[in-house]
């Protein structure tokens, strides 16, 4: 199958006034067209470290990096990000945050904003545009933060513990959300987060990494559990395993 995004023994090294901090050691995986992975590791590890990598934020020491058969060179539009908090701005309605990464382009024409009103539909949030972000859920708020990225329409989507604002119960709810947009949007996704329990309900294949500096100490392939959704595969008798096998390989690291 055709990747989207490819890593080959990515090194990187932060040069501080302190000294050197290696924060990723050959860094090696894939992410097939349309799939969704999770990338889980020990905090600190590297994780976001990698994800800007991807985006063309950081340059790596060593190794390569490709983002839908191309050489990562600098940030590309193809690829979106979406943060850990929702960074949201709370003067501007719901409509207007959604619509940012469009201004800043000087993308906003009529093709565009049918597209963001046509998502904004969707994903039960047309009759909030008119609102401030206080005036949403945080479960809302993700929702909106995350159609802000998909307004551009990249074709991959990279997500930085995009739930970790979020009390437990909203966090179910939402990653169910955000998982079935990804979907129905037949986006590549690649999904950082410190939950075991979110990436085994979420994703297709989960990576597991290594404190730091990061490796891949192994991938783990959700089999069954790939058709069902997040909900489902929480109720499922295959979820205990997944969870344990991959709880066992972080505990060893
Ligand atoms: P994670 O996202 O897994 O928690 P990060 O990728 O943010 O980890 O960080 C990995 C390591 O690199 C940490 O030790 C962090 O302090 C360090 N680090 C991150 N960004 C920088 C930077 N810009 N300069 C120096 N060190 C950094
Ligand atoms: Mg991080």
């Amino acid at each position: 199958m055709e990747n989207s995004i490819a890593l080959r023994d990515i090194s990187l090294t932060y040069q501080t006034k302190e000294g050197e901090v290696e924060a990723l050691r050959k860094v090696s995986f894939h992410v097939a067209k349309g799939e969704f992975v999770a990338l889980v590791g020990p905090s600190g590890c590297g994780k976001s470290t990698l994800l800007s990598v991807i985006a063309g934020l950081e340059q790596p020491d060593g190794g390569t990096v490709t983002v839908c058969g191309e050489m990562v060179a600098g940030p590309s539009r193809r690829v979106g990000f979406m943060p850990q908090q929702d960074q949201l701005f709370s003067w501007r309605t719901i409509r207007d945050n959604v619509l940012l990464g469009l201004q800043i382009r000087r993308e906003v024409d009529e093709e565009h904003l049918r597209h963001v009103d046509g998502l904004l539909a969707r994903y039960g949030l047309a009759d909030f545009a008119k609102m401030r972000p206080q005036q949403l859920s945080g479960g809302m708020r993700q929702r909106c933060a995350l159609i802000r990225t998909l307004a551009t329409d990249p074709d991959i989507l990279l997500l930085d513990e995009p739930f970790s604002a979020l009390d437990y119960q909203t966090r179910l709810t939402v990653s169910g959300d955000i998982w079935r947009i990804i979907r129905s949007e037949g986006k590549t996704a690649l999904l950082v987060t410190h939950d075991i329990s979110e990436a085994v309900s979420m994703a297709d294949r989960v990576v597991v990494l290594s404190r730091r500096p990061a490796t891949v100490k192994k991938v783990f392939d959700m089999g069954q559990l790939r058709q069902l959704t997040p909900l489902q595969r929480r109720e499922s008798p295959l979820f205990s395993g997944f969870f344990d096998s991959i709880w066992k390989e972080l505990e060893l690291t």
